[in-house]
């Protein structure tokens, strides 16, 4: 075997045309690196570019699906089910893509894919290492994305940040990147914080050198240096840091705070980076259009109305963990010329002593979240027996669904103690049970209904209304269902089986008609709403919001 080949791991130059920028974060975690990617995105969105973000994430899980949210925040849900991390969500939402399997690539997976091949002897006897081995599983993987979404930029961003142990190998990847693919189509953004110390709030540059230094260390020399900072930095900053990082000044863009993420692009755009990418990658000068990015930022910062929704979870001590929903109600609220103020309720709270319904007074609508496991179970049934019985507007999300199937089955149907299998293995009324191809599984990685999934909607119900249609899909993350000895039990009580599979055999939809706005869904609909567009059960879920408050002013 030719020695080039035996340490080249790119992928054929098929198609040197596609552009790579790698996004890397310095001095602390926690800056936005992927609402700044996600951002930088959008810039390239605006000029007509296909874009495929990529994540590469330090940790050993092969997919982010078995972490726990209170650590990890949100597991993510891509179209062709992948369990990711929520930095997708970012991407997603802000170019208004779809992510697949694989955007995501986690060192478990590199090492597994790695293994595997060893496994199989395809090293031919050779010893397997991190160079070039690890790297090259990394780079193929990289640019398989780009070949197989067909992208003129893919950006890639490094989870963590420069100085991590975990993170070399993929830092070693993308430097060598430059020497395979060439200066002009590869390119590194570094983003960093900037701090500010003493009771004037002084400027310090030093730790966005370090973090430079660090990098320059293990051979990247980044283009573009983004700096995150409490306080306007001055030009003198700029270009200090410019001079001492050796970036270009027009390449050292400051990302002070905002009122709304989704004005980063904005901030970005207006900083010049979205022309410096296109010159500096060699991509041909076009307009950039923002106007439809800075009409939804104008509505989101002076909307005319404001509403209060309630999330109630399970993990809302962790403000990431129920990211998207969080960001469907903010888009929904764009539609309705209206802000969404959104209260954390954490279910098990309305299983003490208080009376429940001082939890959820004042609101004007409640979102009952997803989730595992028994814990808090019977607060949510108890919020949604308040909602159902006082009518308040109410949007249940998977868990949500089938807590509200219990609720209906146990209150209106008479079916005591009627509960789900997972919280129950015995249940005298099981109304949720285990999917069927659920049966025997043991193995807990990426083994749920995943993904999208089609399902019909049935006519003149709130769903075919609010959708304006009767075939949707959308992203699916259970391993349990509505129980079908039940379905008539319910129907024949007044609910509405508003949406299901298309061999009927799956309840992906339920609503109560006789209430204002009663409805639930089996799927995540919040995976696919996007500010543009934003999903149509959360904009129906705040009108209804709004003209619930409307009727109690009057
Ligand atoms: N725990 C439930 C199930 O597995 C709901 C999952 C969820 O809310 N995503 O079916």
């Amino acid at each position: 075997m030719a020695r080039s080949s035996f340490y080249s791991g790119a992928v054929d130059r098929v198609k040197m045309a596609t552009k790579y920028i790698f996004v890397t974060g310095g001095v602390v975690s926690g800056i936005g690196k992927g609402v700044a990617t996600a951002s930088l995105g959008r810039l390239l969105r605006n000029r007509g570019y296909t874009v495929a973000p990529i994540k590469l994430d330090p940790y050993i899980n092969v997919d982010a699906g078995t972490m726990n949210p209170f650590q990890h925040g949100e597991v993510f849900v891509t179209e062709d089910g992948a369990e990711t991390d929520l930095d997708l969500g970012h991407y997603e939402r802000f170019m208004d893509v779809n992510c697949s399997k694989g955007s995501s690539i986690t060192t478990g997976k590199v090492y597994r894919n790695v293994i595997d091949a060893e496994r199989q002897g395809k090293y031919l006897g050779g010893t397997v290492q991190v160079i070039p081995h690890v790297t090259n599983e990394i780079k193929s993987l990289v640019q398989r994305i780009a070949v197989e979404q067909e992208a003129d930029v893919v950006i890639a961003e490094i989870g963590g940040t420069v100085g991590d142990i975990e993170s070399l190998p993929f830092l070693e990847a993308i430097r060598q990147m430059r020497t395979d693919l060439g200066y002009e189509n590869t390119m590194y953004v570094h983003v960093t914080m900037v701090p500010t110390v003493g009771p004037w709030h002084e400027v310090k540059t030093k730790p966005t050198q370090h973090s430079v230094y660090k990098l320059r260390e293990i051979g990247i020399a980044p283009d573009v240096l983004i700096c995150r900072c409490e306080v306007d930095m001055s030009e003198e900053v700029l270009e200090k840091i410019s001079l001492f990082c050796g970036v270009p000044t027009e390449a050292v863009i400051q990302s002070q705070n905002v009122e709304t993420i989704y004005e980063v692009p904005l901030i970005y755009e207006n900083a010049g980076l979205g022309n410096f990418v296109s010159k500096r990658l060699g991509l041909e000068q076009r307009e950039s259009k923002m106007q439809e990015w800075q009409k939804l930022v104008n509505t989101l910062k002076a909307p005319n109305n404001e509403v209060t929704i309630a999330v109630i979870g399970k993990y809302t001590s962790n403000g990431d963990a129920y990211k998207s929903i969080a960001e469907s109600l903010i888009h929904a609220g764009i539609p309705n010329d209206c802000s969404v103020n959104i209260q954390w309720i954490e279910s098990d709270q309305l299983e003490g002593d208080q009376p429940p319904a001082s939890f959820l007074e004042g609101l004007d609508g409640i979102v009952i979240g997803p989730g595992f496991g028994g814990r808090g179970i019977e607060g949510k049934i108890e919020a949604i027996r308040i909602a159902r019985e006082t009518g308040l507007p109410l949007l249940g999300i998977c868990l949500g669904l089938q807590m509200a199937v219990i609720e209906y089955a146990r209150n209106v149907c008479g079916l005591e103690g009627a509960n789900s299998e997972e919280m129950q293995a015995d249940a005298h009324y099981p109304v949720i049970h285990l999917l069927p191809e659920q049966k025997g599984i043991t193995e807990k990685g990426a083994t749920m209904r995943l993904g999208s999934y089609p399902c019909n909607l049935v006519n003149n119900t709130l769903a075919a209304e609010l959708y304006g249609s009767t075939r949707i899909t959308e992203r699916h993350r259970h391993r349990y269902e509505v129980n079908n000895d039940f379905r008539e039990k319910l129907q024949e009580h007044g609910m509405v089986i508003s949406g299901v599979s298309p061999d009927y055999r799956l309840v992906e939809m339920i609503e109560v008609p006789t209430h204002p706005f009663f409805i639930a869904t089996q799927a995540h609909p919040e995976f696919k709403s996007r500010p543009n567009r934003p999903h149509p059960l959360f904009t129906g879920l705040v009108k209804a919001a709004l003209a619930s408050k409307k009727a109690a002013v009057l």
